[in-house]
């Protein structure tokens, strides 16, 4: 099987984001590049991000304030995000026939709001440009010898080629095909990884009531996280309650480290629904509508209190009958509501896994990976791309441009 006709310039092991750019790009320049995929089809995870919409990048202007968003990595990226950026990433969809637009907090997405179309097109690009591709082909192994990789070996047998792109993602959805393969060769190839961890994922929480808050959305919230009891972090935004527990991008962006907290004892929050307005202040408002009210029953009067989709919750957690009559209400019933709407309690459980996260961050650790060129530096002719790369992100479109900048420069560089 060692003939020809399996040796290749370039082999990508992975047909994700990432891998499919890689290909694309070295074969444009003429390479003869084999793409090998486990699944039956590309691209499985890039066809369900943005919820199907793809938000394919962000359109923050200023390098070091798009950078500084990777953390560990910001200076590592700093060269590959010099020669591909957002820019070029706006160009290079363009360019393929899928413009992208601006919409709320930065988010690109292509202006189908499909991502399907994102991946047809780069289906389409390296299509064009003869990508070898091999579907339902997954690799076991990577054969090596003298500090070279020196093949990949699949059920078909061995396939060889100068250089070897490794883009099989990390573990995050493993119904797409990311189960963390690459992390295991290379391992073994001697490369230090760190172990990877949900992130960008809902969190659960132990709360029985939540379950009827489930499909609840509220904006303007503000959440305060605390490790033993002691506060620890605090963030304002969108939550969105779940049959589990909490989401929304408030708490997805939250979640790494809520569960690095968590690996240190127990973690609670509390929900403040009404940020803006002091303890004080809501139960003056809520004495207000209560005075136009007095023989009513607080069941009927609880939703002109509280935000919507909170009305029924409030009651069960507080206690306080919704059918006792406005002006019945002891002091202390009072003040039990306003004590909940300010500060929402929580026990956080833990998250919804692998299975529920956006990605997982660890990988190949980056002092093992030349800065210019995503090369290893422990085999000469072994390159890595996307989430094989142990860099935490949060949402908004930063992991797609990792996959675009890291998929061109490899693609340029092998
Ligand atoms: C639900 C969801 C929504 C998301 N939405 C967004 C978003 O809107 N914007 C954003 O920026 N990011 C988003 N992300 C994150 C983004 O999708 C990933 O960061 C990105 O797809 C990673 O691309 P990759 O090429 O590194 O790996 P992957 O896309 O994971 O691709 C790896 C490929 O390698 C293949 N493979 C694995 N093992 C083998 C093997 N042994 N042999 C052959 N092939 C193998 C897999 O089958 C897979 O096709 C989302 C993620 C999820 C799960």
């Amino acid at each position: 099987m060692d003939d020809k006709s399996n040796h290749f310039d370039v082999i990508v092991v992975g047909g994700g984001a990432s891998g499919m750019m890689t290909a694309g790009i070295s074969a444009e320049r003429g390479l003869r590049v084999l793409l090998l995929e486990k699944n039956s089809k590309l691209g499985e995870k890039l066809k369900i991000t943005g919820g199907g919409r793809c938000n394919i990048t962000n359109d923050e202007d200023d390098l070091r304030t798009f950078l500084s968003v990777y953390k560990n990595a910001e200076k590592f990226l700093y060269s590959a995000f010099s020669q591909f950026d957002k820019n070029d990433t706006f160009e290079f969809f363009e360019k393929l026939g899928l413009p992208v637009v601006v919409q709320a907090r930065k988010r690109c997405f292509p202006k189908t709001e499909k991502a399907l179309d994102v991946f047809k097109v780069l289906e389409k690009f390296i299509t064009k440009h003869k990508v070898v591709v091999k579907t339902n082909s997954p690799v076991t192994k990577l054969v090596h010898r003298q500090g070279v990789v020196a093949g990949v070996q699949t059920s078909e047998g061995v396939y060889t080629a100068r250089s070897y792109v490794i883009a099989t993602g990390g573990v995050s959805h493993p119904e797409t095909g990311s189960t963390g393969d690459g992390f295991n060769w290379v391992r073994k190839l001697g490369h230090t990884i760190q172990k990877p961890n949900p992130n960008i994922v809902p969190l659960r929480v132990k709360e029985d009531w939540v379950k009827n808050l489930s499909g609840v959305s509220l904006s303007f919230m503000k959440i305060y996280f605390y490790l033993e009891g002691e506060r620890k972090f605090d963030r304002l935004g969108k939550i969105l309650f779940t049959h589990f527990g909490i989401s929304g991008p408030l708490i997805l962006n939250s979640a790494y480290e809520v569960l690095q907290l968590l690996e240190k004892g127990q973690v609670s929050c509390r929900i403040d629904s009404y940020p803006d307005t002091d303890a004080g202040s809501l139960e003056k408002k809520i004495l207000d509508v209560f005075e136009k009210h007095k023989n009513k029953l607080l069941k009927n009067i609880i939703v002109d209190i509280v935000p919507e989709g909170l009305g029924e919750t409030v009651l069960r957690a507080t206690g306080v009958s919704g059918e006792t009559k406005i002006h019945s209400l002891s002091r202390e019933e009072r003040k039990k509501i306003v004590r909940f709407l300010k500060a929402m309690p929580f026990t956080i459980e833990g998250s919804l896994g692998y299975e529920k996260a956006v990605v997982s961050d660890g990988g190949v650790i980056l002092t093992e990976v030349d800065t210019r060129d995503f090369r290893s530096k422990l085999f000469s002719n072994l390159f890595f791309t996307g989430d094989m790369l142990n860099i935490n992100r949060p949402s908004g479109g930063y992991s797609l441009q990792l996959c675009w900048t890291t998929g061109y420069v490899v693609g340029k560089s092998v």
